[in-house]
């Protein structure tokens, strides 16, 4: 198992759905022993109560949690001064693709110029060179930066960046900043772009917990175009394993790709998705099949993502431990068990 290195890690949008899991990985399954400070606007997709279990369990001891905004940089001052924070892992975004569309502006806000603030603080605050030895900064990224793949070919760290919505090109803008700052101040920065994850705590606005919200309510579930955009689709936890070796063994400066190896047409997904729904509904999947209906598709719709992800498996020993067929049962599972 990786030893933990860090004593005080500041993780942005700990609430949210990846951060979420995060914390609760690194409590529940690592040898970490020290805190999180878990600084979160609280948007419509996070969720305080997500932590409650934490909260009981390290509240003011080993887990904190701020509400605060990225973009308030007084605000992330005063908890990097509260805290001696030596590791960032920064969560926070505005995270999902059709809402850049109708309103790209909260975009840049959190995804630009919240990046910078982070990045600014951490400046500040880990100034001395010799202190930068002991420090990280990690950003989480997507591979949506790399733009759109016909049906062959994969994205590589070094596949040239071409972000086609305004959430991928926000995320690229802030991409583009983290490594900057590692050029030019020697600021030590990871970063890590990955593909589509699911699993427990996602908000439902998202493909995988929008369609199995819609199957419990036997409402029409919605399939852009004819469902044949290609992703790829990593269970959260290995995720999390995953980001949880960049801190302590990945390379300071470098960028790792992280996928699921595991892709699938969106209304495959979507029939793959009805299936298990109706193993636990104790239902004919046709119920649920009979339910799908295509909508106008979403403009500029990326065909196929598709990662590869040998770096991480190869340099830092990292693998993907779940099952898709596994993961969507427990996501179903999950769901079903945490209705409201
Ligand atoms: P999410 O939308 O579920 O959570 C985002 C969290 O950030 C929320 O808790 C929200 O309250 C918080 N937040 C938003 N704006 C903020 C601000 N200005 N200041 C402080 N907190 C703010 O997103 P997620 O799915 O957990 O994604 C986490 C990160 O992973 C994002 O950077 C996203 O771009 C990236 N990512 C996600 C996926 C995916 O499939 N979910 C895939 C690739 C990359």
């Amino acid at each position: 198992m990786t030893e933990n290195k860090y004593n005080n890690i500041l993780v942005t949008g700990g609430c949210g759905f990846i951060g979420t899991n995060f914390i609760k990985y690194n409590f529940n399954q690592t040898d970490f022993k020290g805190r999180i400070i878990n600084v979160d606007a609280l948007t419509y997709s996070g969720n305080e109560a997500n932590l409650g279990d934490i909260y009981e369990a390290y509240g003011h001891e080993r887990y904190f949690f701020y509400k605060v905004d990225i973009c308030d940089k007084l605000g992330i001052e005063k908890v990097f001064e509260k805290h001696n924070i030596d590791c960032i892992i920064h969560f926070a975004a505005e995270s999902h693709v059709d809402r850049s569309i109708s309103g790209p502006s909260q975009f840049i806000k959190t995804n630009v110029v919240g990046t910078h603030n982070l990045l600014e603080v951490a400046r500040k605050f880990w100034i001395k060179k010799d202190d930068f030895n002991s420090k990280r900064f990690h950003h989480i990224s997507t591979d949506e930066v790399y733009g759109s793949l016909s049906s062959e070919g994969y994205f590589y760290e070094d596949t040239c960046y071409n972000p086609r919505s305004p959430y991928s090109a926000s995320k690229a803008s802030s991409d583009h900043l983290v490594r900057s700052y590692y050029h030019t101040f020697g600021l030590p920065v990871t970063v890590s772009n990955c593909s589509n994850n699911y699993g427990p705590y996602q908000h439902p606005e998202k493909l995988i917990p929008l369609m199995i919200t819609k199957m419990l309510n036997e409402e029409r579930l919605p399939v852009y175009g004819k469902g044949k955009n290609i992703r790829d689709w990593l269970y959260v936890e290995d995720h999390c394993s995953a980001v949880w070796k960049i801190v302590h063994e990945g390379k300071v400066g470098e960028t790792y790709n992280v996928g699921g190896d595991n892709e699938l047409k969106n209304i495959d997904l979507v029939y793959l998705l009805c299936e298990t729904v109706a193993k636990y509904n104790d239902k004919n999947p046709d119920y649920y099949k009979k339910l799908i209906s295509f909508v106008k598709d979403r403009p500029g719709h990326d065909y196929r993502y598709a990662i590869n992800c040998e770096k991480i498996k190869k340099e830092l020993k990292w693998n993907q431990k779940m099952t898709f067929e596994k993961g969507l049962d427990f996501t179903v599972e999950w769901y079903l068990n945490n209705w409201d």
